[in-house]
């Protein structure tokens, strides 16, 4: 016989429990199953993510998503505490710090009163400020730098799973088990179909598969514009030398490096040739040649790191605009996305679950707008423009 619920949440990432944690902890009182087919969750974006968290962005939606979050995660132990247990996410509030040279500074300067507008506390240092929070960089070819300090990064699989120990002892089911089918009435969702033949029934379908979210979209016969992108990260053991804690660096050319635990960093870079797909195979090649270089060059002592680890996860990416869809789906009632996150992810994670939430249970943003994220915007031309993308 079909289970009957009210919201069934395809996907147990960090997108798919913050929507079932924050429509379970404000007061809804529907039924809520979120199905995920893999308990350790080995190939979701989430547990892969380089776990930056920045309000410097340069589209106001993207900023004030990224202040919601961010103030969520500054108190996010006592949030989501569980029998006096508090997690901890590691957020380490060490700032980003984005360079750019002569050509990039007018841009910056921009992004950096538009940030200062909205609240944000960024500022613009020149060369010798830039030195003074980080003396081993090579400042050649750098003209001045933003800087915020509440910036930072933290540990996304803590998120995730922090999120879903407390949607469960909030009530909410998770079901490892594999959608395989969406099951339609005419113009609505009406439920799923399970790789175990379970049939669920609902109202409210939320596809929050990540990656995956074009092919549940397939399954549902609507376009869902997510592709699968392949992104690296790489984890160096450092000189001695270097035994100051790092902010997020991020280099004019996309590079970005920050300290890790015991004397290592993290590196990322995206491969802007990367093909569509399910790839996740690594490349030390890709390392030695288009990473370390770059690395050594903007901080020379980086010349004598030994590379310890690397991984390759997928980017949600919509080709459209390369940032977030929120909402309805426009040909399909019921069926909602959280997606498409591409590289920001986990620091608009509590904001876009807040939103969708009050969507669900109210019909209507509440907290927060997230409007600018709808999927309508692609046939209405309205493209989110934003140049912070890594
Ligand atoms: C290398 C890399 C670096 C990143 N760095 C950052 C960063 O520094 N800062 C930042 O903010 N963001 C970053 N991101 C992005 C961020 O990690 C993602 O945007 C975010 O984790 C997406 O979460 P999600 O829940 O949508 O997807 P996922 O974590 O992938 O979760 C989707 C889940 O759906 C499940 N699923 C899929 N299909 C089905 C199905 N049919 N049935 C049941 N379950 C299914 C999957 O098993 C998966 O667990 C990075 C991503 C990558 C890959």
């Amino acid at each position: 016989m079909a289970l009957v619920r009210d919201v069934v949440i395809i996907g147990g990432g960090v997108m798919g429990s913050a929507t079932a944690y924050s429509l379970a902890v404000s007061g809804f009182s529907g039924q809520i199953v979120v199905f995920e087919r893999d308990p350790v969750h080995q190939y979701g974006s989430t547990g892969l993510s380089a776990g930056g968290v920045r309000h410097q962005f340069g589209h106001p939606a993207n900023i004030r998503f990224s202040s919601y979050s961010i103030r969520q995660y500054e108190q996010f132990g006592a949030t989501m505490e569980i029998g006096g247990h508090r997690p901890d996410i590691e957020f380490r509030q060490r700032g980003y710090l984005i360079l750019a040279t002569e050509q990039g500074l007018p841009g910056l300067r921009e992004r950096v009163r538009l940030q200062q507008s909205l609240g944000v506390e960024v500022s613009l240092l020149p060369p010798e400020a830039i030195l003074d929070r980080v003396p081993h960089l090579d400042l050649q070819g750098i003209a001045g730098a933003s800087f915020c300090p509440r910036d930072g990064y933290l540990d996304p699989y803590a998120v995730m799973a922090a999120y879903e120990a407390k949607a469960k002892s909030l009530g909410v089911q998770y079901l490892h088990e594999e959608v395989v089918q969406i099951l339609r009435s005419g113009g609505k969702a009406t439920g799923v179909r399970t790789a175990a033949d379970r049939e669920v029934h609902a109202p409210v379908i939320v596809n929050a598969a990540g990656p995956w979210a074009g092919e549940i979209g397939g399954m549902a016969g609507v376009e869902v514009p997510v592709q699968p992108l392949r992104r690296q990260l790489f984890t160096c053991i450092v000189p001695g030398e270097l035994d100051y804690p790092l902010p997020m660096i991020v280099d004019p050319g996309g590079l970005y490096f920050r300290s890790e635990a015991g004397k290592r960093i993290l590196v990322g870079k995206s491969d802007k040739s990367a093909a569509p797909g399910f790839d996740f195979q690594t490349d030390r090649n890709y390392f030695l040649e288009e990473v370390w270089p770059v690395l050594a060059e903007r901080m020379p002592l980086l010349d004598r790191l030994s590379l310890d680890r690397l991984w390759a996860g997928l980017y949600e990416n919509n080709h459209h605009d390369h940032n977030a869809i929120i909402g309805a789906h426009p040909d399909l009632d019921g069926f909602y996305l959280i997606g498409a996150f591409s590289g920001h992810g986990m620091m608009q994670a509590p904001a876009a679950g807040r939103a969708l939430a009050d969507l669900i249970q109210h019909g209507g943003y509440r907290e927060l707008d997230a409007s600018a994220y709808a999927f309508e915007r692609f046939a209405a031309g309205q493209l989110i423009e934003e140049e912070t993308l890594f």
